[in-house]
């Protein structure tokens, strides 16, 4: 018998399976990971199918030099899926198999620790007997009677109720008794799980009617559900419920969650409510610890799995639910090689298992809630709080007032007032200042000039504290002293503009000196255990006031919260491209809902000088329809996506001209394909050869392409064909291929 194999080599001209022989007494099936003779070294693989026709003529067959588990690594399920990611981002399946593993399995990096353990090697009927004739009741019959279940029990377990029972564990064994084996240990992360003995809530109406359509699909054949509840709804309450369903009916769920270091409440929720057979994958896990939480997956001893977007992949045991938590937010596209859309990836495992799929959020994306209306998923409204809770009031701040009064500062006499009461009265506020830093940005009076990093086209950042007063680049992380004087023109007038978190902070401090506040921005939670320090600050209430950047934003529950301010609602509504307006809607609607969430009401002021912009309006509302109208009619005007599908093909270099002569030849070659594909050139409806909003990245020059196009098969192809073009790269030059990409900048 041969085999094909998928060896873990990304390369174009090896992305094809190859044969190999099967040695006699070796039994292999699909999904099995093997190591093979390739070339003059030995590489690892995964086994695609089995066959017992070889293509290959007999001087070249080479044989498969061993199995590296004796089980398959890739369940069929996963096999499928990454043929199927292969196809669609058009890469080798090399590429989209690394997926299905934790990356420490390859290259054989795991070091498995095992344990020996004892199990009986006869009938219990047998072992009773023996234990009967034993009359002197000594450690033989002991060992034996907590045998007696059949199950294996480890040497260590045995040694904590049998003092010292090496000799005669090696008696039963001489005996025929007992078998000693080496089983492989597995190390559960964290020690033991914290058993909070959570009941659970009663449900309200609104939940219990949402619950009430997803019961049955888990039951029967899997639905796709879009659940658009207003924060504070109680959406989590739901899908725990349907966990528990999905459990008792012997299957397995996986809660995807936007940033696992900004839900550490659900974890706890999740693991104090279903111990165990709770997983938890985060990336403060050390290598063996994912490892092991990966075979606890793969064995069906975990049947929740709760993670990041690459969860999705979990090799769970009989997949009933997937739900995908806060299903709006940018991270669950992934932008590295291989590109997917975690959400469509959940999708297509759901339609393969049969689950049931659960897109949560406050904010749905564009794309989903268009989905929803056009009947791909069905639609699950919760329209009001908890307990009725209120929805917090919005007041719109005018700032352009501000100044006009003589209020030069960041925070408007308004939020000034209400963040005073809000202390006084010995409760929380939090404050979202989009942009982390001191101040925005330096430059001179005089003349204009603005400090850029040398290595990006980007302003220089102004930081106090920990970078005693240095400018940063937000980009690529250079930094440097403040110019004293312009080195344009020599002036003295160098002036800061703008502001940053940081500014926020100084500025609250100046106003509350001595009320402790928390600082949450890329610069404060870079290290290991960032976020959850200055998270439970917060929730302690050691820290009364929290200002940060988006990542305050997501999903948080503090109680004691009764104040909520954007402090400049403009930088988040005008970035560069197509999606800010969706993305400053959500920002401000997910920071009001952070306010009033316990059993006070809760308050919200958004600071703009552009109070009439309607994005404002309708996130003051917290009208998500009406948003949603406006938006939907605008991308349909503008032929945006979901209508469309953007692409972009980016030429970087360190020389200037050699990413110009790259985008010229790329766009030279796309005309030419277009020519000749008359049938792709009617979909597509604009290329454009243009320099990035960020022309000089990272010590890079950039140049793009922007190809839009109307979504068909025609468009499939064609992108296909560029993303071969891209791959063979330019001269001197990095050729990206992005379908919708995250960024356009
Ligand atoms: P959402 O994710 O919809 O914003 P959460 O799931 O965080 O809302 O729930 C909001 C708050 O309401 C949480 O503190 C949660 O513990 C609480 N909660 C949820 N369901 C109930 C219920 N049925 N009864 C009482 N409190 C509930
Ligand atoms: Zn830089």
């Amino acid at each position: 018998m041969y085999c094909r194999v998928i060896v873990d080599i990304v390369h174009e001209n090896v992305a094809k399976p190859f044969t190999y022989l099967i040695p006699e007494n070796m039994e292999l099936t699909p999904g099995q990971r093997v190591a093979v003779p390739f070339g003059s070294r030995e590489k690892e693989g995964i086994v695609i199918g089995i066959t017992d026709e070889c293509d290959v003529p007999p001087e070249k067959l080479r044989t498969v030099t061993r199995k590296l588990e004796d089980y398959p690594a890739v369940p069929p399920e996963l096999m499928e899926l990454a043929q199927e990611m292969a196809a669609k981002a058009h890469c080798p399946q090399a590429e989209t198999l690394r997926l299905m593993l934790p990356a420490q399995m390859r290259g054989g990096r795991v070091n498995v620790r095992t344990v020996r353990t004892a199990r009986l090697a006869v009938e219990p009927e047998e072992a009773e007997k023996a234990i009967r004739e034993d009359r002197r009741n000594g450690k033989r019959s002991q060992l034996l009677q907590l045998l007696l279940s059949g199950e294996s029990i480890t040497v260590p377990e045995l040694a904590r109720q049998v003092r010292d029972p090496g000799d005669a564990l090696k008696k039963l064994e001489k005996d025929g008794l007992v078998r000693i084996l080496q089983e492989e240990s597995l190390r559960t992360p964290g020690g033991a799980f914290a058993e909070v003995q959570d009941p659970g809530y009663e449900l309200t109406a609104g939940q219990q009617e949402a619950l009430d359509e997803i019961l049955p699909s888990l039951r029967g054949k899997g639905k796709k559900f879009l659940l658009h509840g207003v924060t504070g709804s109680g959406k989590t309450e739901v899908f725990m419920n349907a966990v528990r369903e999905t459990l008792s009916l012997g299957k397995s769920a996986i809660i995807l969650v936007p940033e696992i270091a900004l839900t550490p409440q659900m974890v706890s929720w999740f693991r104090g409510r279903f111990g165990p057979v709770a997983a938890v994958i985060h990336s403060r896990l050390s290598a063996g610890e994912r490892y092991d939480e990966w075979r606890r997956i793969r064995r069906g001893d975990a049947r929740v799995v709760i993670g990041a977007r690459s969860a999705v992949f979990s090799p769970v045991a009989r997949l009933g639910l997937i739900v995908v938590d806060e299903e709006h937010e940018s991270t669950y596209l992934n932008d590295r090689h291989p590109r997917y859309d975690t959400r469509e990836v959940a999708g297509s495992r759901c339609d393969r298992e049969n689950a049931t799929l659960i897109l949560a959020s406050a904010t749905p994306s564009i794309l989903s809630f268009a989905k929803a209306r056009r009947g791909d998923y069905v639609l699950l409204e919760m329209p009001s709080r908890v307990n009725d809770r209120p929805l917090p009031e919005v007041e719109i701040v005018d700032m352009r007032q501000e100044l006009e009064n003589g209020n030069r500062t960041v925070l408007s006499t308004a939020l000034r007032k209400a963040l005073k009461e809000c202390i006084s009265k010995g409760e929380q506020a939090i404050l979202l200042m989009n942009r982390r830093g001191y101040n925005s940005f330096v430059s001179c009076r005089s003349c204009g000039y603005v400090v850029k990093c040398p290595n990006c086209d980007i302003s220089m950042t102004y930081h106090l504290g920990d970078t005693d007063g240095r400018l940063r680049c937000h980009y690529c992380g250079t930094e440097m002293d403040p110019p004293q004087s312009c080195p344009a023109c020599g002036g003295r007038y160098i002036r800061y503009f703008g502001a940053g978190t940081q500014k926020v902070e100084e500025e609250v401090h100046r106003m509350l000196p001595g009320v402790p506040t928390v600082r949450m921005d890329y610069d404060t939670t870079g290290t290991k255990d960032g976020h959850g320090k200055l998270l439970e600050e917060f929730r302690s209430g050691r820290a009364r006031i929290l200002i940060g950047t988006q990542m305050i934003a997501k999903g948080l529950d503090f109680p004691q919260v009764t104040l909520a301010g954007v402090v400049a609602a403009d930088m988040a509504l005008h970035l560069p491209d197509y999606r800010s307006r969706e993305r400053a809607f959500q920002l401000f609607t997910q920071v009001a809902g952070r306010a009033g969430r316990g059993k006070r009401s809760g308050r919200v002021i958004i600071q703009t000088y552009q109070p009439q912009d309607p994005v404002i309006g309708f996130a003051a509302r917290q009208d998500y329809r009406a948003f949603f109208e406006s938006e939907f009619r605008r991308r349909r005007n503008g032929l945006y996506p979901p209508f469309t599908v953007l692409a972009r093909l980016l030429a970087e270099s360190a020389r200037e001209e050699k990413a110009a002569d790259a985008a010229a030849a790329l766009e030279e070659k796309v005309q030419g394909m277009l020519d000749s594909h008359p049938e792709w050139k009617r979909k597509t409806l604009m290329v454009l050869k243009d320099t990035p909003p960020v022309k000089f990245l990272k010590g890079k020059h950039r140049r793009h392409i922007l190809i839009k196009a109307l979504v068909s098969k025609e468009t499939d192809a064609f992108f296909g064909a560029l993303t071969e073009m891209a791959a063979e790269g330019a001269e001197d030059a990095e050729v990206w291929f992005e379908i919708n990409p995250t960024t356009m900048m």
